[in-house]
């Protein structure tokens, strides 16, 4: 039995990519503190297909411990892919940003993901099929003025994964590591990086994508041989090289 982890599963771009994924045959580990939410996507995956085995795990991946203890449960099984999707945004200008916020920030975006991907590649870089996913953002290869801090955690999601994805290359390795980087979608991911009870995509946004829409990028991503895949400044979904350039020694 082999497994497929996505972390942030709970809502957006995490809940559709795992309902994606359950259409391959998939079976999934699904990551987020929101335990209710992961069971109804449990039923939701079991009406799909029931034959699919489901692991709902609880971790509060702003705590960098939980992350150890997330990767040791999991310890046990086969796992073929390991998508690192969790992560949160801070829209505030520098000087006004809430620091508490911006922690927790850092420690799911940049933290928590960089201890994961570490272990997973410990584990798995000599394992034929497998990849690691790294969800970055298009704000991890352009800077908004407003959002600056997250936009820079998600420049180390990039260039973390473009790196490690050469690295990997050139040390032989069967593991790929790839980074989705998508532009504004409909999730709960502007409300709570905005702070505000509800945000209306609708109403605020000339484009954007609806979250199944990004799930079908991960695929395409997933199903690619290439590194990046990320939506341009037109919304259109690009499959690109490595971006950033890279210095071997
Ligand atoms: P979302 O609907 O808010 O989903 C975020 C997911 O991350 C939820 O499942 C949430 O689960 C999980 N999460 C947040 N904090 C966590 C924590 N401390 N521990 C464990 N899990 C945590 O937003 P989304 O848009 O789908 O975001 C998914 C990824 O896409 C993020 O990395 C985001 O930066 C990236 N992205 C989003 C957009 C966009 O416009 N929506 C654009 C580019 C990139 P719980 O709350 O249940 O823990």
């Amino acid at each position: 039995m082999k497994y497929s982890v996505i972390t942030g599963a709970s809502s957006g771009i995490g809940y559709e990519t795992a309902l994606a994924f359950a259409a391959r045959g998939k079976n999934l580990i699904i990551v987020a503190r929101r335990i209710d939410k992961l069971e109804e996507l449990k039923t939701t995956i079991h009406k799909i297909n029931p034959q699919l085995d489901v692991i709902i795990c609880t971790a509060d991946l702003s705590v960098t411990d939980e992350a150890y203890i997330l990767y040791n449960k999991l310890k046990g099984y086969e796992i073929e892919t390991w998508i690192n999707n969790a992560g949160l945004g801070e829209s505030a200008f520098v000087a006004d940003q809430n620091l508490s916020k911006v922690e927790t920030m850092l420690r799911v975006n940049i933290e928590s993901l960089t201890i994961l991907s570490t272990l997973f590649v410990r584990d798995y870089a000599d394992q034929e099929g497998t990849q690691l996913i790294n969800v970055s953002s298009a704000l991890g290869y352009a800077i908004v003025v407003g959002s600056i801090t997250y936009s820079a955690s998600k420049y180390y999601v990039s260039s973390f994964t473009e790196g490690l994805a050469k690295e990997l290359e050139l040390n032989g390795a069967k593991l790929k590591a790839k980074v989705l980087a998508p532009a504004m979608t409909e999730t709960e991911f502007a409300k709570n990086a905005t702070d505000l009870d509800h945000f209306n995509y609708k109403e605020n946004l000339p484009m954007y994508h609806t979250a199944k829409q990004v799930a079908g990028f991960m695929m395409e991503l997933y199903d690619s041989n290439a590194v990046v895949g990320v939506v341009d400044q037109n919304y259109e979904f690009k499959i690109s090289n490595p971006i950033y350039p890279i210095i071997e020694v």
